[in-house]
């Protein structure tokens, strides 16, 4: 009872108050009211997501959509803020053009690293406005780049309209192959931009070095509590080879029993020998090899791995590299050996016929874990690539899948 009256009291006296103020401050009273309606109105269209104020994300609780598709094309900062809070989030990203590549961002933390920035040097133009989203102090503390092939290596370098990698952000760490045969003019500005990245600070080392724990480098990095980035060896990082995507360097995140392979363009031979060097543990994830290639993701590799989850970072169905179906990515060569561990396949982009020449497939492709339990989500559609109108119009259904 008291407390109803005392209440009651309070808010007779806040009415005289306000009548004050309205009577003896018009204009105060009126901006105040004005204020007060528009914070109130903000927060009701952010709410019903007309709107998106990311500051208010902290005081308005959000639903989680940790497994739901972000339909449109681009992630709803309900996404960005969920898959900046897991523990481990790995992004497979969409480049801009209708080349096939590779840019691989994983963020633990307050740790980014950086798998390669291909297809094309105007490619920076897109992965670096991603990078920034989740990369908001601006330093990348590990950089890697597979190999030497433009659609891994050209968005390092950008553009005059297009700033490369190398210059948009602090690079602590770069790790590279240790071999190339590339005398390619992106391949030299590459060495350029990299050395300047030294010149100003950044330590460099090969995948050898890492393997060797030798110059400072080291073979294991400890990322956070239980996440260590584990370099791997394969004997193409010292022996040469004709086939320039066997250069590749190769890297195993792991946190606990959970396992995430990343081969760049690895192919036959070189899966092999890194299946003969490493004691390679089923992986919850594996960045399909030279982007679903018929000569990549091999029965020898992909019986040791298992793979849960396979990510094909490619122009879908682009005659780029050649017409002929085996030639066009992701190939049915690689479906039928894939099929047999997993349909949980996601592909970045789709080619098209028009002039742009590329749309999204299941687009940014992002994969994160909290406390272990993995989730997918993706930019435009989570749709598997077995149930895409692609598949059913291009590819013959493996067994496994029917
Ligand atoms: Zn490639």
């Amino acid at each position: 009872m008291a407390n109803k009256k005392m209440q009651k009291k309070a808010e007779q006296k806040a009415k005289r108050v306000a009548r004050k103020t309205a009577k003896k401050h018009p204009v105060l009273f009126f901006v105040i009211v004005l204020l007060v309606v528009a914070i109130v109105g903000c927060c009701i269209l952010h709410k019903k997501k007309i709107i998106t104020i990311p500051f208010l994300n902290k005081f308005i609780p959000q639903e989680n959509e940790l497994t739901v598709d972000s339909k449109g094309g681009a992630f709803t900062s309900e996404d960005i803020t969920a898959i900046k809070d897991s523990d481990l989030s790995i992004h497979f990203l969409e480049l801009g053009n209708k080349y096939t590549g590779d840019s691989t961002l994983i963020k633990v933390g307050n740790t980014e690293i950086l798998i390669d920035a291909g297809s094309r040097q105007n490619s920076a133009g897109t992965i670096a406005p991603y990078v920034k989203q989740f990369c908001t102090d601006g330093v990348l503390e590990y950089v890697i780049a597979t190999h030497a092939d433009q659609d891994h290596i050209s968005g390092f370098v950008g553009t005059k309209e297009h700033t490369g990698i190398f210059e948009s952000f602090v690079c602590q760490t770069i790790i590279d192959f240790p071999l190339t045969d590339k005398t390619s003019q992106v391949y030299q500005s590459y060495v350029e931009k990299r050395d300047a990245e030294v010149q100003a600070g950044a330590v460099h080392y090969t995948a050898l070095d890492c393997w060797n724990n030798a110059n400072g480098a080291q073979r294991t990095y400890t990322l956070s509590d239980g996440i260590t980035m584990n370099f791997l060896y394969q004997k193409f990082y010292e022996e040469k080879t004709s086939d320039e995507n066997d250069y590749s360097v190769c890297m195993l995140l792991s946190q606990g029993e959970n396992h995430y392979l990343f081969t760049g363009d690895l192919e036959e031979k070189g899966e092999a020998s890194l299946v003969e060097n490493n004691e390679l543990p089923k992986c919850v994830l594996f960045k399909a090899g030279h982007h679903g290639s018929k000569t990549s993701s091999t029965s020898a590799l992909l019986e040791k791995i298992q793979p849960q989850i396979v990510c094909v970072c490619c122009c879908c169905g682009s005659d780029e590299y050649g017409a002929k179906p085996e030639n066009t990515f992701p190939t049915q060569a690689f479906v039928d050996r894939i099929a047999e561990y997993t349909d949980k396949v996601y592909v970045t982009t789709l080619a098209t016929k028009d002039e742009v020449g590329f749309t999204s497939m299941n687009g940014n492709i992002v994969i994160t874990s909290n406390d272990g339990v993995v989730a997918v989500r993706c930019s435009n559609n989570a749709t598997l690539l077995k149930d895409t109108q692609w598949f059913k119009d291009n590819r013959d259904c493996p067994q496994p899948w029917q």
